[in-house]
């Protein structure tokens, strides 16, 4: 009986042992390679590599090679600067090279691959052309998380092969719960998985490694609707899928819709009153120009999108720039129009622009900015105006930046819908510090619609049917811009 007792107790302290040595044989430390140069640039022999533990390598036809490399697949080809791993396709900048029917493969190029999926550390000595290496036998390397509507998905990386009728996990539901997954055959890389960036529903990372299998935790942050695992079938990775709750979700998308509808259009008619804004050669004032081409695209935004329009002016009365903005942000604008024309020495210069508020990239901008913003030395009382050369027009701009995609997007297509409403020269999307633009909480344009002080182009200001040509594609505009405005919330 008691001889029994002491087999039992040497069997439990076995495999005790064992279990240790596993943990510490995941690392194969102080190995050592003979460098080849091949042109000078270090090479390693794919046969000093074939004996270590868990390397081994295939032959095929038209010298093609497959090395199993701890669980990875690597297949690389004479001449070949590229090679595969798992599938996944790497580069070299040298290639492989078959000397005396042995495989060369590129030192740093390959190694560097190696290193980044964890699968080796080595570094080589030049003075002695030696490289000294640990082989790392992990074969979960990675976790990376994506971001989705309704949840995210969590893949973890592979090295080797999962499988997936093997892996047990835990049903979870709750905030604070965990999600155990335990992953037979694997070694799981410790540091740098706990270390992951995580997002979503994910709170934290936890690792074990155990004798026969891994085990990876995560703690749930929030309540979620369902979790999915499956495999990548391209990449042999695991995917853990986890949908948050529909209900709460939905409520959300909700709340973003009714916040970001574009249900209000503010239309800034440029000058007005004492200030006439640029004149034609033939005497025609901006100010009437522009706002009859405001007029026109109110009405139909009124008619054929239902939506609302308020005007930051209707009548030929003289604005401050400041005020514009006030009443574009007390009005709960969505967006916010100012149309203008514009002017140069020049005569010969025509075509339509329009601008986004930031520093004035060229001079042509800035000349126009100075232009649009100097009637500021007729407004009577002195309105505290940012100062452009100076930093506040940079918190100014930056203020906007929350802004800047949607007006980015926005001004491109008034620039691609003018060009064929009007079909005159379109000289782009363009950038200057405007005064009435700063401050506008709300996507923002401003757009030179034509030049005056072109003959041509002032002949075509006087045409009612060249200023309703204007009004329909800044309206077309806005209507691929409501549409992409309101889809794109909900799509984040
Ligand atoms: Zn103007």
């Amino acid at each position: 009986m008691k001889h029994y007792f002491n087999t039992f107790k040497f069997i439990i302290v076995l495999f005790f042992q064992l279990t240790v040595l596993f943990g510490e044989s995941a690392i194969i430390k102080n190995i050592t390679l003979p460098v080849f140069r091949i042109n000078g640039n270090p090479y390693i022999k794919v046969a000093d590599l074939t004996p270590l533990p868990g390397i081994s390598s295939t032959l095929n036809e038209y010298e093609s090679l497959d090395i199993d490399f701890l669980g990875a697949k690597i297949n690389l080809n004479n001449g070949g600067s590229y090679f595969r791993i798992n599938n996944e396709l790497y580069h070299m900048p040298l290639w492989v090279e078959i000397k005396d029917k042995d495989f060369f493969i590129p030192y740093h190029g390959f190694f560097r691959v190696l290193e980044q999926l964890g699968l080796v550390n080595s570094s080589l000595d030049p003075a002695i052309d030696i490289v000294s290496m640990e082989l790392i036998r992990y074969n979960i390397t990675k976790l990376s998380f994506d971001q989705k509507t309704n949840g995210c998905s969590i893949r973890v990386h592979n090295i080797g092969a999962f499988n997936l009728s093997s892996i047990s996990s835990t049903l979870v539901k709750k905030p604070g719960e965990w999600l155990s997954l335990t992953i037979p055959g694997g070694r799981i890389n410790s540091k740098v998985i706990e270390n992951s960036k995580i997002m979503g529903p994910i709170k934290k990372v936890r690792t074990t490694q155990l004798a026969e299998s891994a085990q990876l935790s995560l703690q749930l942050k929030q309540a979620v609707d369902d979790v999915d695992i499956r495999i990548d079938e391209t990449t042999n990775d695991l995917l853990i899928i986890i949908r948050v709750d529909h209900s709460e979700n939905a409520e959300r998308i909700k709340e973003i819709r009714k916040k970001w509808l574009l249900d209000t259009i503010v239309i800034d008619p440029g000058h007005g009153g004492k200030d006439p804004g640029t004149l034609g050669q033939k005497g025609t004032k901006e100010k009437d120009i522009v706002l009859d081409i405001s007029m026109r695209l109110g009405k139909l935004i009124e008619k054929e999108m239902g939506v609302k329009v308020i005007y930051t002016r209707t009548t030929d009365v003289f604005i401050p720039l400041w005020k514009r903005t006030k009443i574009a942000n007390e009005s709960g604008g969505k967006v916010f129009i100012s149309i203008h024309a514009n002017s140069t020495s020049n005569h010969n210069v025509r075509g339509f622009e329009t601008y986004l508020l930031r520093t004035g990239k060229s001079k042509d901008a800035i000349d126009v900015a100075q232009r649009e913003n100097s009637v500021i030395t007729l407004e009577e009382k002195n309105h505290p105006y940012r100062d452009f050369s100076s930093e506040s027009l940079i918190l100014a701009t930056m203020a906007q930046n929350v802004y800047i995609k949607e007006s980015e997007f926005f001004a491109s297509v008034i620039q691609e819908e003018l060009e064929s409403a009007i079909g005159a020269n379109n000289r782009g999307v363009k950038q200057a510090g405007f005064q009435v633009l700063v401050g506008a909480s709300m996507p923002n344009v401003l757009i030179e619609t034509g030049f005056l002080s072109n003959s041509k182009e002032e002949r075509n200001f006087n045409k009612k049917g060249y200023r309703k040509k204007i009004a329909r594609g800044i309206f077309n505009a806005l209507v691929e811009f409501k549409d992409k405005y309101e889809n794109a919330v909900i799509n984040e």
